[in-house]
């Protein structure tokens, strides 16, 4: 068996992921918009025998660019030892895409070229003689539509010429010699354009998108469908989630009462069963049970209108406001993939070509909810803000509520930001090229199924990784006395007078120090502190939960403030060590973690003030 090396290379958006996902059975995330894939990726594939190392790179459009994910596929390239670049190109944009394969082929004689999305262009009247490009290219082509799985063995087969020397690729100098007698790429492009693709027909793919996009980013609707959009996901996730925690909740209640009995019959000892079944598995079973159903709704859902290409018309939309605040409008697809994690918006922050922008990006991405924190959001607007019952009409309002915040999100990223520019990264906005692809009919079954399934291993993971000894922690805590109190209530005794300056108490501050490893265990922590001190000891949805609080103090003033502490407090641990990797500066990441703290102490104090004095 003999090994390989293999880069997939393209311009941002042709299928790369898909195809390499195709490959090699991993599952990199793929999306309709250009920049989702800033960092490489490896994996392999065995055929006839031989084992394929194969990297996916970063989207580029030219090899000499600039910004921090091209470079990663430029480095790559010129350090790299490929027996083989498959240059990946969009069939439909070949004329464009054709200018990187040229750059491609300068430095890797040893190529495959793979002309992917082949059925748009198909549909687009396009037909695209693929072995006369080969011919004059001098290197093996083939046609592909990789989310169908469509000429994938073909492309396996022509690496496979290529890796064994097989086929005898020309040079570049070789093409030019041969098809031109002038130096410049684009001279060649236009001509091999021209001898390889022709247009039967009305192009019906880019019409349906031009008509699409008159309404979807037009300056009158662009953003009130954007709100709409949102308001329906966000409505869809509450009335979904709602009966799913419900039903998680009971089902782990009579899993407890199991355990308990267990423990009974082996004669456990009370210490050893109240860390594992009341420490552990408790908080173990609130983290499920809270924060699974709305981020197993939410992110799928969020996945398809990515996938139909919807997430560069919002940067588009919203481009002007983050002109006029000194940042990059690329900054608003980072806040988006904040949404799903804060981590990855953080790294996403590399399709911002100045280091200025850049910094602004990545010091205000933890004001976007993310995948940890939208739940403890929801549950609170469900318990506080919906009204008696849990039904079409409290969802309605419990998805308005969090558009409303949302919006609040970005305009207070917006301010921030203007801060910054004003300030610390002085400096005006640049200009910059955002490509918006057609729109795609999204993959449902695939998209969603992956998104539900990633998002599922995701929560428990995390949930046994750091809820589960947090848990232990926190009983350990609540039932070790030191004289007559507890540790856990010297702690929140000793947070409480500042936790009620700001409209919260001693136990709400000290579950956001606690979730500092991760968001999704700020809810548990809440409460296994107030059921430590014996109030109550079951959980069975929204309605307990909402009980356990309100015997604990809790008032709309608290579900506020709590609210505004959620978006605005320093970021997990994991995103303040990404923001330490990206910005490689100690500076920045502390001060990413204090903007949004000190942010969120002002509103709280001046919200809960006012509240107070009014209700
Ligand atoms: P990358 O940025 O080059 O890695 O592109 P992705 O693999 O993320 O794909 C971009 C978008 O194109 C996604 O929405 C894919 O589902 C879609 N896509 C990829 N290959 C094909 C194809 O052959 N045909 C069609 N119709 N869509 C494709």
């Amino acid at each position: 068996m003999k090994e390989y090396n293999i880069a997939l290379a393209g311009n941002p958006n042709v299928g790369k992921s898909t195809i390499f996902n195709a490959l090699t059975g991993l599952k990199q995330h793929t999306g309709n918009w250009t920049g989702k894939t800033v960092e490489h990726c490896t994996g392999y594939y065995n055929y006839n025998n031989n084992h394929y190392n194969i990297t996916d790179l970063p989207g580029t459009y030219s090899i000499s660019s600039f910004s921090r994910e091209e470079t990663v596929t430029r480095d790559s390239l010129v350090k790299g030892d490929y027996d083989c670049v498959v240059i990946v190109l969009d069939s439909c944009a070949l004329k464009r895409n054709l200018k990187l394969a040229l750059q491609v082929l300068s430095l890797y004689d040893k190529a495959v070229i793979c002309l992917n999305l082949f059925d748009e262009a198909k549909k687009s009247g396009l037909s695209i003689k693929h072995e006369k490009l080969s011919e004059l290219l001098g290197v093996p082509v083939v046609v592909s539509t990789a989310t169908k799985k469509r000429g994938l063995n073909e492309l396996k087969s022509a690496c496979e010429r290529v890796c064994s020397a097989d086929y005898n690729c020309c040079t570049k100098t070789e093409i030019i010699k041969k098809y031109s007698p002038l130096e410049d790429d684009s001279k060649i492009v236009k001509q091999v354009f021209e001898e390889c693709v022709s247009c039967s027909g009305v192009n019906n793919v880019q019409k349906q998108t031009e008509k699409l996009d008159r309404i979807l980013t037009s300056k009158s609707t662009g953003i009130p469908i954007m709100l709409l959009l949102c308001a329906v996901l966000f409505w869809i996730t509450a009335i979904g989630a709602n009966y799913p925690s419900e039903w998680l909740s009971s089902l782990f209640e009579i899993i407890k009462d199991w355990l308990n009995n267990l423990a009974e019959i082996i004669n456990l000892p009370s210490f050893v069963s109240g860390i594992l079944i009341d420490g552990v598995y408790t908080t173990l079973s609130w983290v499920v049970a809270v924060m699974l159903p709305p981020m197993a709704i939410f992110f799928p859902l969020f996945s398809l209108i990515e996938d139909a290409g919807y997430l560069p018309r919002i940067a588009f939309n919203l481009d002007r406001f983050f002109a006029k605040c000194g940042a990059h409008g690329k900054q608003s697809l980072c806040m988006m993939m904040g949404i799903g994690c804060n981590a990855c918006g953080v790294t996403g922050c590399r399709i911002i070509e100045t280091k200025r922008e850049r910094i602004i990006s990545v010091l205000t991405n933890n004001f976007m909810p993310c995948n940890g924190r939208l739940p403890i959001l929801i549950a609170l607007l469900m318990m506080y803000f919906a009204g008696e019952a849990f039904g079409i009409a409290a969802s309605l309002k419990v998805a308005l509520l969090l558009v409303m915040i949302l919006v609040l999100c970005v305009l207070i990223s917006l301010l921030i930001s203007k801060l910054l520019s004003l300030t610390l990264v002085k400096g005006e906005a640049s200009g910059f090229i955002l490509e918006l692809p057609p729109y795609r009919k999204p993959q449902v079954l695939k998209t969603v199924g992956r998104s539900f399934l990633d998002r599922t291993v995701f929560v428990l993971g995390r949930a046994a990784i750091v809820a589960a000894p947090a848990g232990a922690v926190i009983w350990l805590c609540a039932n070790v006395y030191v004289g007559d109190a507890s540790l856990l209530k010297y702690c929140t005794d000793f947070l409480d007078p500042f936790g009620k300056f700001l409209g919260l108490d001693g136990v709400i501050i000290m579950a956001f120090f606690l979730g500092f490893s991760a968001n999704e265990t700020v809810i548990p922590i809440i409460l296994m502190s107030y059921t430590a001190s014996g109030i109550m000891t079951d959980y069975s949805g929204y309605d307990q939960l909402l009980s356990v609080l309100s015997q604990n103090g809790w008032t709309a003033t608290t579900a506020v403030c709590m609210i505004i502490m959620t978006v605005m407090h320093f970021p997990c641990s994991t995103t303040c060590l990404t923001i330490k990797k990206e910005t490689g500066s100690l500076k920045w990441t502390l001060l990413a973690m204090a903007i949004p703290t000190v942010s969120g102490i002002i509103l709280c104090t001046v919200v809960s003030h006012i509240m107070n004095a009014f209700l």
